[in-house]
């Protein structure tokens, strides 16, 4: 029930980016046994994030190829922000993990990969040091990760999880809340930092003009903030679908501000940011066996802009127009051959791991894809594997690592030898669109309200 209350908390639904509109089925297999909720939560499976800092030291301790920084630290517990450089190829790759604090196997996976990376001598290895230098920073949400609070969920002190930061809202942090980032009746409240990257590159809050806001309480100061296109920096070579842009982010978080600084650095050719969504079915795959569909395992998303619309089998998310158009053509291209990336991999594994699923795009303009992609010409790809970590614990988290693993290595294998250049772009579009499935452990209809990226 607690999870309803987060989704109420000062949200509105466009607000959360929900996408597509078929109703939450029942109909599906379950990928895996369902375990009771309360024994499938188990926040010890998880690396906090002082066993984190440890890993990441030692994995750069044992190897020359890896360098390791604190670029920041987190708004709440003034935890590190860690990030991670290996290889020292032309071509720059950026990651991000767990920027929402309770889908945390982007950042167990990366402990793994950068481990192979750190020592192995595998030619795919050799290939991709050579070719890329890839920046990671592995847990871009400290708080989140290790969230203590009162909200009778757990003893206080108690380590586990939840999606938002920590970071209090104060007059003087920014004319307005940004309603799209804020949940404020929480009991810690913080943001959802994946709402508050910005796509002006050097905004200061405060210093926009008033008119920008669309407020939507004036006495709880809530608005969103929508930018006229005219007043965005950026090229827009691929025509102009809006004459704003809806809900940015302000930037205006520790967290937000550190990974941006990384990305800028880092000015990378290539951006992939690690997820979780809700329970998800993969439509039309029942089999012999069964007249129930699999669960999805992972989806992936690419972001696309106008050059796209209107082609056969293209589609995005119903409220969202034409997608972002600040992405040059070849930026654009260039995501769609990540996006296919995964299934390729994944073929070769067959069964749970062969269930990967397409997520409807629409642009977030305050998420890092949406509002960073564009300001180094970087080309983006979102991967989310299925459940949250309070929803499926440690019993899952093996083949959720494997398939994050097997994601982030199939992509850096295919940028390092060039052959993502081959892909057929428009075969991102025969993905089919996960379907929101009923969570067997709430009788509500939460699990319309988990796809979330
Ligand atoms: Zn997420």
């Amino acid at each position: 029930m607690y999870r309803r209350r987060f989704i109420e908390a000062g949200l509105t639904a466009s607000g959360l980016g929900l996408v597509g509109t078929a109703s939450a089925r029942d109909d599906y297999r379950p990928g895996g046994p369902w375990a009771p909720n309360e024994r499938a939560v188990n926040y010890d499976g998880y690396l906090d994030n002082e066993q984190l800092g440890e890993r990441l030291r030692g994995i750069a301790e044992r190897s020359d190829r890896i360098e390791l920084d604190q670029i920041g630290e987190s708004a709440g517990r003034g935890n590190p922000i860690w990030e991670v450089t290996v290889g020292d190829g032309d071509e720059s790759v950026h990651v991000i993990n767990q920027i929402h604090g309770d889908e945390p196997t982007g950042a167990e996976a990366m402990v793994e990969i950068l481990r192979r990376l750190a020592t192995g001598s595998a030619p795919e290895v050799e290939a991709i040091l050579d070719a890329l230098t890839i920046t990671i920073v592995p847990r871009a949400n400290p708080d989140g990760a290790n969230f203590v609070g009162d909200d009778g969920l757990g003893t206080d002190g108690e380590f586990r999880q939840r999606r938002y930061n920590t970071t209090e809202w104060d007059a003087g942090d920014s004319r307005y809340i940004n309603a799209n980032s804020y949940a404020y009746n929480l009991d810690v409240p913080g943001y959802d930092l994946n709402r508050g990257f910005s796509i002006i590159p050097g905004f200061t809050p405060g210093d926009e003009p008033a008119a920008w806001w669309d407020v939507e309480d004036e006495e709880a100061g809530l608005g969103y903030l929508n930018v006229p296109v005219d007043e965005i920096p950026l090229e827009s070579e691929d025509g102009r679908p809006y004459e704003e842009i809806w809900s940015a982010g302000l930037n205006l978080n520790p967290e937000t501000r550190a990974v941006t600084d990384s990305f800028l650095e880092a000015d990378p050719d290539w951006a992939l940011t690690h997820h979780h969504q809700g329970p998800t079915a993969v439509p039309d795959s029942a089999d012999g066996h069964s007249d129930r569909d699999w669960q999805s395992i992972m989806s992936v998303m690419a972001p696309y802009g106008p050059t796209y619309a209107g082609l056969d089998g293209v589609d995005y998310a119903p409220w969202v127009g034409q997608g972002n158009p600040f992405m040059s053509v070849d930026a654009q291209t260039r995501s769609l051959q990540l996006g296919g990336l995964v299934p390729e991999r994944t073929d070769r594994f067959g069964g749970r791991l062969d269930t990967i699923t397409r997520y409807a795009y629409g642009p977030l303009w305050g998420s890092y894809l949406d509002a960073l992609c564009p300001q180094t010409d970087a080309a983006g790809a979102l991967y989310e594997v299925s459940h949250q970590s309070d929803d499926r614990g440690h019993k899952a988290r093996g083949t959720m690592v494997k398939v994050s693993v097997e994601a982030f290595m199939a992509t850096f294998e295919r940028i390092a030898d060039g052959s993502v250049h081959e892909v057929d772009e428009r075969a991102y579009f025969d993905m089919p669109i996960a379907e929101d499935i009923d969570d067997p452990h709430d009788g509500s209809d939460r699990g319309r309200g988990t796809r979330l990226r």
